[in-house]
């Protein structure tokens, strides 16, 4: 199967594969992506409406009490160190004028923003191509053979850019992601079915991450 057929495949599944983080701005989707990280995007958007309803802009959450953010977001895991996170990165929004750069290498400058959000928020809010590899991502390009189950982030981001065209990276992004989010999750994939059954490096990856996970011992 080709890339574009695989992507064929996931379109018809998934035609409408989005963004499940809620936000009504830039300065929104950045924080929700920070809190979202090892935790779910069901589990951000519980709390984040009333957490910008508190601190609409990056100037009111710099200058909150850092405990009622804690407060405010304390049902995700992490929250303490999440909340430092979003606060220091609200005060270098509001040091550029509560704007949020669209360039790699000023949003990797801001605190607490690594290339995995910086690339959301470039795809996601700027529509530039982009490719941001989260958990599910890596998995599906390992599982699909579009990458080595042996590949680290970086190495899966630059091999999905260079094998799907450029003008379907976004889409493939959001595709990739509901595909591992509701039907070849980690654990219990839904295999009876799948067209990329044929191909499929599930096994190998499983192995594989049993081997590091001794390794480790
Ligand atoms: S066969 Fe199963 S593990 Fe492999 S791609 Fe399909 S759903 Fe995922």
């Amino acid at each position: 199967m080709t890339t574009d057929e695989i992507l064929d495949e996931l379109e018809r599944r998934f035609p409408n594969a989005h963004c499940e983080l809620l936000h009504r701005n830039v300065f929104e989707l950045i924080v929700a992506v920070v809190l979202s990280a090892q935790t779910t995007d069901e589990a951000v958007n519980k709390i984040t409406p009333a957490l910008f309803e508190a601190f609409p802009t990056p100037q009111a959450l710099a200058n909150a009490d850092i405990k009622e953010i804690e407060q405010k977001i304390r049902r995700i895991g992490l929250y303490r160190n999440k909340a430092r996170s979003i606060q220091a990165l609200a005060k270098a929004i509001a040091e550029k004028n509560g704007e949020v750069p669209s360039a790699m290498n000023e949003l990797t400058a801001l605190a607490g923003v690594g290339r995995k959000t910086a690339n959301v928020v470039r795809s996601v809010w700027f529509d530039i191509p982009s490719f941001a590899v989260d958990t599910h991502v890596e998995r599906i390009a390992k599982r699909l053979g579009l990458a080595k189950v042996y590949d680290n982030v970086e190495t899966v981001e630059e091999k999905l850019k260079r094998k799907i065209k450029r003008e379907r990276w976004n889409r493939a992004h959001h595709l990739f992601i509901f595909f591992g989010r509701y039907s070849c999750t980690a654990r219990n994939p839904q295999c009876e079915g799948c067209a990329f059954a044929s191909f499929c490096k599930k096994d190998k990856l499983a192995a594989y991450k049993e081997q590091q996970k001794i390794k480790s011992l």
